[in-house]
């Protein structure tokens, strides 16, 4: 074995029992909830090696490198998630190459998301992501992008209504400086009301490696999960 194989087969076992004991901390299955390993800035052997390690949903955040990286992948049995702030013009790159785009905050990136997967024959599954931005310090509102709550049924009904599109939950990033518990309560109501009208709907996307066990006590079914899994990164994303 490698040395880095070593590493990161370490750190999935921490962070596996991490999960398991936050789990078992809410009461609930560890079968609920699904690591998605943020392998930006990380090289493709990284990639591979977690895929090997048994890892199957994989994320990145930028268009470039999702789309640098997912097709030197396609051997690999895994699911690829997108997490960035997307421009509708790199729409049709992420559907090319994601299955879940956990970034959805716009009106206008649910037509360009349509539009490319139309056009590509695929089906994306959408989460909306959805700005906590009022449970942080409030000195730097928004900064971490989202819909507001207020907003989302509508787009919830937009993204429900398009062609080529999956409904599939809300995704959130916990406020810098903020309680993280508190703001996935506040998550949690925003996607309960989702769930009301779109029984299907019933992702929730949130915790980092900061957060992970605020998160799933709140009831995340996706974890989002860099730095504790691959290490420290350059400071790009
Ligand atoms: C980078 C990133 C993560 C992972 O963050 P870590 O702190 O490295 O666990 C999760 N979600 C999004 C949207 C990210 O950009």
């Amino acid at each position: 074995m490698t040395d880095r194989l070593t590493e990161l087969t370490e750190n999935l076992e921490r962070v596996r029992r991490s999960i398991a004991d936050a789990c078992t901390t809410a009461g609930r299955s560890p079968d609920e909830v699904t690591l998605v390993a943020i392998t930006k800035t990380f090289p493709l052997d990284d990639v591979r090696a977690l895929a090997g390690l048994g890892v199957t949903d994989l994320g990145e955040n930028r268009e470039q490198e999702l789309k640098a990286k997912a097709p030197e992948a396609q051997d690999l049995d895994v699911t690829w998630h997108f997490v960035g702030q997307l421009q509708s013009k790199k729409a049709r790159s992420v559907v090319r190459y994601a299955d879940v785009v956990h970034s959805v905050d716009r009106l206008s990136l649910v037509t360009a998301l349509s539009r490319a997967a139309t056009g590509l024959e695929r089906s994306v599954r959408c989460l909306l992501q959805v700005s906590l931005a009022e449970y942080g310090p409030g000195d730097d509102p928004g900064s971490r992008g989202g819909v507001e709550p207020g907003d989302v049924p509508a787009l919830a009904d937009a993204v429900a209504a398009a062609d080529g599109l999956e409904l599939g939950g809300v995704m959130a990033v916990a406020p810098l400086g903020g309680d993280p518990e508190k703001a996935f309560d506040g998550l949690a109501s925003v996607a309960a009301r989702l769930r009301s009208d779109h029984p299907g709907a019933d992702w929730i996307s949130a915790g980092m490696s900061a957060d992970l066990e605020a998160a799933i006590t709140r009831g995340a079914t996706h974890v989002r999960l860099g730095r504790a899994l691959l290490g420290t990164r350059p400071v790009l994303g």
